[in-house]
């Protein structure tokens, strides 16, 4: 755990801080995309260690947050169905949709059961034969390789009960419609790292090219992160905006090509539904033809009754980075993570969880 350890190192990180300050003359903002690093500023207080004229900012990075909720109800409408298995990843069971969640459904009989991986929905799509498994597929660019692996093993297996919900989506096209609704001035951009590691730091280019905004991609302990924010921070004082590394030992400019091709073999950009932005052109990722057969879009033919929000949640808010989750009434008082409201209470990824978890009641900062 040594390599880990020195990204952990206490003086390391309070020199970096001190570099920071000494650098960092204008008020900026900064959104970290991914929920992972919100977590991490969180964690380990470096909202409170950064300079007063650095803000910093959650952004969509929470692929359970942006699930939109008629999407949600969707994946339960189809655990309603007989004879079929809903197989899926965690956080999304406890997330409320319209009129229930994936757990409340559960607990009236459906077969929901939550994986580690694709590859264990194909197990269970093996063991039961006369049943159909779907496994609802959300995520970003990490995961879309995995789940391009477990379509083109059901169908060199000959699989015919293997299905797949795609609500995936990519990172790239929804910081640009951020960009473009303009809501919230933001100076830089912490890229998420484990995003990037499958697709590069090139497509990202058009940020700082089309944008003027500072982009630097970041691993998750905290010396990552204050290099990263370093970075921007030159970037940004200096009048040069650009795209840049900050996790060199995961992320190469090109990506990870075998990842990339996965994808591509499986999976075609398609428009997408982002909860709090709506529907994002070129943002998701459906199945190719060649694969419809695993499709379940295709396969299951479901309507869900008109989606409804959570009444007084501002996730949609936060997930853009106009609001912070202590902006939210709800807020620790009718919404907690035991008592979630909206996803991004629910979420290991989400910004009100991490808030809550800590900060409690406090913003990080009192001038946020
Ligand atoms: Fe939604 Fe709860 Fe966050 Fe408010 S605190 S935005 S209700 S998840």
């Amino acid at each position: 755990m040594k390599f880990i350890d020195e990204y952990q190192d206490r003086e390391l990180v309070k020199k970096l801080a001190h570099r920071i300050d000494d650098h960092s003359t204008k008020k900026i903002r900064l959104m970290e995309f991914c929920g992972g690093h919100t977590h991490a500023t969180m964690r380990h207080g470096l909202r409170q260690l950064v300079p007063e004229t650095i803000e910093m900012r959650s952004g969509p990075g929470c692929p359970v947050c942006v699930t939109a909720t008629t999407d949600l109800d969707k994946v339960i409408t189809l655990a309603q169905l007989p004879r079929v298995i809903i197989t899926t990843f965690g956080d999304i069971v406890r997330v409320p949709g319209s009129y229930s969640s994936l757990q409340q459904t559960k607990a009236k009989g459906a077969d929901i059961r939550i994986v580690y991986s694709t590859m264990d929905a194909l197990e269970i799509a093996k063991a039961n034969p006369d049943k159909s498994v779907i496994f609802a597929g959300i995520g970003f660019e990490t995961t879309a390789p995995t789940i391009a692996a477990s379509i083109i093993k059901a169908r060199q297996e000959g699989l015919e009960n293997f299905y797949v919900l795609s609500l995936l989506k990519l990172t790239p096209p929804v910081m640009r419609a951020l960009l473009d609704l303009g809501e919230v001035k933001l100076d830089g951009i912490i890229g998420p790292g484990h995003v990037s590691v499958v697709i590069g730091s090139r497509p990202y280019e058009f940020i700082p090219k089309d944008y003027g905004v500072a982009f630097v991609i970041s691993g998750f302990e905290p010396l990552d992160i204050l290099l990263c924010v370093n970075k921007l921070v030159e970037q940004i004082e200096s009048d040069q905006p650009g795209v840049e590394i900050a996790y060199s030992r995961g992320v190469r400019p090109e990506g990870n090509i075998r990842a990339l091709e996965l994808m591509s073999e499986v999976f075609e950009a398609d428009g997408a539904n982002w909860r709090g932005i709506g529907i994002v052109p070129q943002s998701g990722l459906k199945i190719k033809e060649k694969y419809e057969h695993f499709d379940a879009a295709k396969a299951f033919a479901v309507s869900s009754k008109p989606a409804r929000e959570p009444k007084g949640c501002r996730c949609g808010d936060i997930l853009r980075g106009v609001a912070i989750p202590s902006e939210c009434n709800l807020f620790g008082k009718v919404c907690t993570p035991e008592r979630p409201v909206g996803p991004c209470m629910v979420s290991s990824e989400g910004a009100c969880a991490a808030y809550y978890q800590f900060c409690g009641l406090e913003s990080p900062r009192k001038k946020n």
